[in-house]
């Protein structure tokens, strides 16, 4: 397993990273805020530290009716989700000290049982 300084590529449903305290050499070290469906009809930008775990969900306004067409539902307010997961994000990424946990070791290779019957030398 090699650890390098480069940054990997962001999971595909990643719309932002912010750097904690840590800085950017450490990997691992962020914020990230993802899309995520709540239900059938409401989202929620989520914010979720990669350190300490924490995170906080801010749901779109959603249902969002329009009274010249009624029935139809617009997440409208997206941007407000974003935003808000945005300044949490911002805030808590500055005063964030934790660091995000060790990548689990390598584990170890299995051990093949002797078993004297397939040997062959
Ligand atoms: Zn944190």
């Amino acid at each position: 397993m090699t650890t390098t300084q480069t940054p990997t590529a962001w999971p595909e449903n990643v719309i932002a990273r912010y750097f904690t305290l840590a800085g950017p050499s450490v990997p691992g070290a962020t914020v990230d805020l993802t899309h995520e469906d709540m239900s059938d009809t409401a989202k929620a930008t989520r914010a979720t530290c990669n350190c300490c775990q924490e995170s906080g969900q801010f749901e779109w306004a959603d249902q969002y009716p329009r009274h010249c067409r009624p029935g139809y539902v617009d997440y409208q307010n997206q941007r407000k989700g974003d935003y808000n997961a945005r300044s949490w994000a911002q805030s808590h990424a500055e005063t964030c000290r934790a660091l995000p946990a060790p990548s689990p070791a390598e584990p170890e290779p299995k051990r093949r049982f002797w078993l004297p019957g397939q040997r062959t030398a």
